[in-house]
């Protein structure tokens, strides 16, 4: 039931009419609904290379199954290093990049506080200070110990934990669109739940019209929509998983510095660029930053735009994206920053 829940709420929806979609496949992986059309390209073949290939991103990074690398570095740490596969040693290593590219807001160390607080679960709870402050203790990105020799990782002290959940789907993606490049495809939607990549098109000289949608539940509005093309779209939002307890809003991106969800004006944040990797860590880390902050940190970075959502349906976007609006919805207005 949760899962349909889950399925109903997908962060984008795509302005093509359903006609347009002759051919897509529906996978559940990665916690997520994962859809992907590629319309008169598609083969089973190619297909069924995909979810192989969310299969193989899920066993290697879902803190979840036990027998993950990420799980199995986790159960070392503090002991041992653990060999990992190329894969995961890249993703770690650009994880920890990340982490001071963004000045700490995005924190792949974070595992210990995130599974505190059990968010996405049946039973999620609100923990007492002390114990959020003590786990934050064991969140220092600074103790991954990674060796490019033996391409090992290990965390330094005991209760660390790794926690890929705000990039692993951006890599899971480029992995997929790489699959299709090589297999020719040169028009497709990746959609692996609201991480998407967009390749080629919607047909030769007419771009894609990417919607981000609004947060009412059960509803495909778009908030804002625009033209894209050959670009990958990620939002990290509040609306998708949280818990309500005592009338306070708790949802799933965390402030690095405190332990507990980010407080700000922000609904979410979508990050437009050309990699899937960067624009899902940069989604967490912006939104963690706040409007004013995640503004002036992206429009630094060449090559990336925002979308901005607030609480009080504002939508603030950086100037790329402004010129390419095609529709505002009449509920919402775009505010000069
Ligand atoms: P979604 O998973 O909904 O696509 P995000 O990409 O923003 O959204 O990722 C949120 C996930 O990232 C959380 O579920 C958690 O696993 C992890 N996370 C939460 N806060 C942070 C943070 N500050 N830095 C790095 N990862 C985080
Ligand atoms: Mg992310």
């Amino acid at each position: 039931m949760k899962k349909i829940l889950i399925l109903l709420s997908v962060f984008f929806i795509f302005s093509c009419s359903g006609k347009d979609i002759q051919d897509y496949k529906v996978f559940y992986a990665l916690d997520t609904v994962c859809r992907i059309s590629l319309y008169d390209q598609g083969t089973d073949e190619i297909y069924k290379a995909i979810e192989q290939e969310l299969l193989l991103t899920e066993n290697l990074f879902n803190s979840h199954i036990t027998n993950s690398e990420i799980s199995k570095i986790n159960s070392e740490a503090g002991k041992n290093p653990v060999i990992v596969s190329p894969e995961t040693f890249n993703l770690v290593q650009k994880s920890i990049e990340l982490w001071k590219s963004t000045e700490g807001a995005f924190n792949p160390a974070l595992g210990p506080v995130i599974s505190l607080w059990k968010i996405g679960s049946e039973n999620p709870v609100v923990p007492d200070s002390d114990t959020i402050a003590e786990k934050l203790s064991l969140c220092n990105p600074d103790q991954i110990i990674i060796n490019n020799e033996n391409l090992s990782i290990f965390l330094n002290t005991p209760g660390m934990a790794l926690d890929l959940g705000g990039i692993a789907k951006g890599f899971c993606a480029e992995q997929i669109k790489n699959i299709c490049i090589s297999e020719g495809i040169t028009k497709g939607i990746i959609d692996l739940g609201g991480n998407i990549i967009l390749i080629g098109e919607k047909k030769p000289g007419y771009p894609w019209t990417a919607g981000i949608r609004t947060p009412e539940e059960n509803t495909f509005d778009a908030a804002i929509s625009f033209s894209c093309k050959d670009k990958t779209i990620v939002t990290s939002g509040i609306y998708e998983r949280f818990f309500i307890k005592d009338g306070v809003l708790y949802h799933h991106i965390f402030n690095p510095e405190t332990g507990f969800p980010v407080e700000n004006r922000l609904l979410s944040v979508s990050v437009i660029s050309e990699n899937s990797i960067t624009a899902d860590a940069l989604s967490t880390a912006i939104f963690v930053m706040g409007l004013e902050k995640g503004m002036e940190y992206v429009k630094k970075i060449p090559g990336t735009e925002a979308v901005f959502i607030t609480k009080e349906n504002e939508i603030f976007t950086t100037a790329g994206i402004r010129e390419n609006i095609i529709f505002v919805n009449p509920a919402y207005k775009i505010k000069d920053f």
